[in-house]
């Protein structure tokens, strides 16, 4: 059965972090399927026009007696879907102290509160950062997690504390690894808007539109063949997609998994500038910077595991369809007009 075929019909969920660039597509998928969608969200970096698709909690995760009463007021729900984080690599190396806190003590608190209301499921958006730096690709669950960030090291963290929490307690659980999310829904309405953004396919579609003058492209020195990164990039609804067969899993006796969401192919930092200019239209003007602290040479996934144990092939994640919704969104949001 693949998702789409799934009715969801009244099933609730929680999504912690569903007013976010993920989180929403997680909404407006479990929305289209029956079920509802009940955000839980700060709103430090997500945006209460992103929840549209079911009621939301203003809630923020290191309060620990705050996060408990949100849950009890929604104790039928038992399928907890968690994206809230800091996610920034930079910001987390400057400000630890708040990582680990927002990041892990909230993560904390999330699953003492589960606990308490009995919520058995839970699906956890970690990351491809928890891997560090291996010439071994494509990456397999399995192999080492030493990650070099402190944001994969909270992340890393989180799944551990998720791991002894399904030994000691019986928490059922998937851990999706995503690799780099991108482009956004078809219907535009939808996409990335960080702030700040840092992230490589925003920032050049926002120097193919003339704004904010040119990118920085961080690394031509590396040990690949055009000698910048390289990176896996997944569409966000074949993200949303994941957490959907992650449920539908569970339903079928699942009670763990930790499992990548890539494509298993590997696209480099320039091959994305060219791919821009091919689909915009745009030349992408950019200036050469230094490598960026954290950035890891290569990652890509081995998808194979996601396959087997939930039925996940990603579907949208062509480099064109990811850089033609994510346009289609960035044009829609900063008013470009077609060409
Ligand atoms: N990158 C870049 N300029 C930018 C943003 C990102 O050259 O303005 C590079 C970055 O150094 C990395 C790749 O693009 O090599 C992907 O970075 P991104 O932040 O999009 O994702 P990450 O892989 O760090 O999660």
């Amino acid at each position: 059965m693949t998702a789409a075929d799934h009715n969801f019909a009244g099933r609730k969920f929680i999504i912690v972090g569903g007013a976010g660039y993920i989180g929403s597509h997680v909404c407006k998928m479990i929305a289209k399927l029956g079920g509802v969608p009940i955000t839980f969200d700060n709103f430090s970096a997500g945006h209460k026009h992103a929840v549209k698709w079911g009621p939301y909690v203003e809630v923020d995760l290191r309060d620990r007696a705050a996060t408990l009463a949100a849950m009890q007021a929604h104790k039928s729900v038992n399928t907890v879907i968690h994206l809230a984080s800091s996610i920034e690599v930079g910001i987390g190396e400057k400000h630890p102290a708040e990582f680990y806190d927002n990041n892990v003590s909230g993560a904390l608190n999330l699953l003492l509160a589960m606990r308490e209301t009995e919520a058995e499921r839970l699906i956890f958006s970690s990351t491809c950062a928890t891997y560090g730096e291996t010439q071994n690709m494509p990456l397999q669950e399995s192999q080492p997690q030493i990650p070099v960030s402190v944001y994969g090291k909270t992340k890393l963290a989180i799944e551990h504390m998720i791991q002894s929490f399904h030994k000691a307690y019986g928490l059922n659980y998937v851990t999706l690894r995503y690799f780099n999310a991108s482009g956004a829904d078809e219907g535009g309405d939808i996409g990335e808007e960080h702030d700040p953004e840092t992230h490589l396919i925003p920032n050049a579609l926002k120097a193919a539109a003339g704004l904010g003058g040119k990118m920085k492209l961080f690394g031509t020195d590396y040990d690949t063949p055009d000698g910048t990164c390289i990176r896996d990039y997944i569409h966000v609804n074949d993200i949303a997609r994941a957490h959907i067969l992650s449920e539908l899993a569970f339903d079928n006796g699942l009670q763990r998994a930790e499992l990548n969401i890539g494509t298993g192919q590997g696209v480099s930092n320039l091959e994305i500038l060219q791919t821009i200019e091919r689909v915009t239209g745009h030349a992408v003007p950019y200036d050469l910077a230094p490598r960026r602290e954290g950035d890891l040479t290569r990652l890509y996934a081995d998808s194979q595991r996601a396959r087997e144990t939930i039925g996940f092939v990603p579907e949208h994640s062509s480099i064109e369809t990811i850089i033609k919704t994510a346009w289609n969104f960035h044009k829609r949001v900063w008013n470009i007009p077609d060409k």
